[in-house]
């Protein structure tokens, strides 16, 4: 819980689907895409976009990179970061997007990288002697869309008692320590932090289980209202959530078809029949707001630390 809260006090993000999406998690100086408006809503926090993750091709999500690399090289600020753009393989509309902008872009102040990569890349993000390594995994989206779409997450590498010591008492694992040694007791585990679908039907369990946040596609509200598929319903989301034991859940790319307060509306519903108990919230255009709290009195409240725990 400590740390899923932890990352929704990080993040700052906005979205409206079909219009603009990203998503800026301030801890691990990432960026999970980069729709229209980015650099304008993230203001002086754009300088932290060290690792900018690029999900698919479309607008929504690729359209404010040139924003983003004109703010980074002109505003007061750290103009010389260097930045690395992760973007689909196998995407011919990202690469013609790459090839304007290296074009069309004067030169930068800072190192740009761009890097096309497929499902199972892996980037370290944390230094070489961090005691808990971390890393950045793509992996396929089931987006069905013409050309390849990522999803991005997190995974921490963490030791953790071995199976067969789990329930002993702190004695014996003080003695059996002393007697074979602490690493003997220890297994490496890797554990999802944060996962973020991108465009998606429901991402596999697997992918997500034992998360501290998911950030999923969630277009519909029910099922019923599914249209095509490559997006999730809000109730296939809660369904994953539950089934993966996911603590945290920020609902992002949901259809403005919707009112926010008919959403909140559903969601008792909604939560009785998935049967999901995490933390719930959605990103409703620059706001992150808490959907399993109290149903009045936050619809149009100022983003607040209260509206984010
Ligand atoms: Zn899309």
């Amino acid at each position: 819980m400590g740390l899923t809260t932890h990352l929704v006090d990080m993040m700052e993000g906005y979205s409206k689907a079909l219009y603009s999406s990203f998503y800026l998690f301030r801890n691990y100086d990432l960026l999970f895409d980069c729709g229209e408006g980015c650099a304008a809503r993230l203001d002086r926090h754009q300088f932290r976009a060290r690792w900018v993750c690029i999900s698919h091709y479309h607008h929504d999500h690729s359209g404010g990179l040139k924003g983003l690399f004109l703010a980074r090289a002109y505003t007061k600020g750290s103009n010389d970061r260097e930045m690395t753009v992760f973007y689909p393989d196998r995407s011919p509309s990202m690469e013609r997007l790459r090839r304007w902008l290296d074009r069309d872009l004067p030169r930068l102040p800072f190192p740009l990288e761009w890097v096309a990569v497929g499902p199972g890349f892996r980037q370290r993000l944390s230094l070489e002697d961090a005691r808990v390594p971390v890393d950045l995994e793509a992996f396929a989206a089931d987006h069905a869309a013409r050309e390849a779409c990522l999803g991005f997450r997190i995974v921490e590498k963490r030791k953790r008692l071995r199976p067969q010591f789990v329930g002993h008492a702190p004695e014996e694992i003080a003695r059996l320590a002393r007697q074979i040694g602490h690493d003997a007791l220890m297994e490496d585990f890797e554990k999802p932090t944060l996962v973020y679908s991108g465009d998606s039907d429901p991402l596999p369990v697997e992918l997500v289980r034992g998360a501290d946040l998911l950030l999923h596609d969630a277009t519909f509200l029910s099922d019923r209202d599914k249209e095509e598929p490559g997006h999730a319903s809000v109730e296939q989301v809660l369904e994953l959530a539950r089934t993966a034991h996911v603590s945290g859940v920020v609902l992002v790319h949901t259809s403005h078809r919707y009112s926010l307060r008919s959403v909140r509306k559903a969601m008792p519903r909604l939560l009785r029949r998935t049967g999901y108990q995490g933390n719930l919230w959605i990103q409703w255009l620059d706001q992150t707001e808490r959907l399993d709290g109290p149903l009045d009195g936050e619809v149009n409240g100022p983003r607040s630390e209260e509206v984010k725990k």
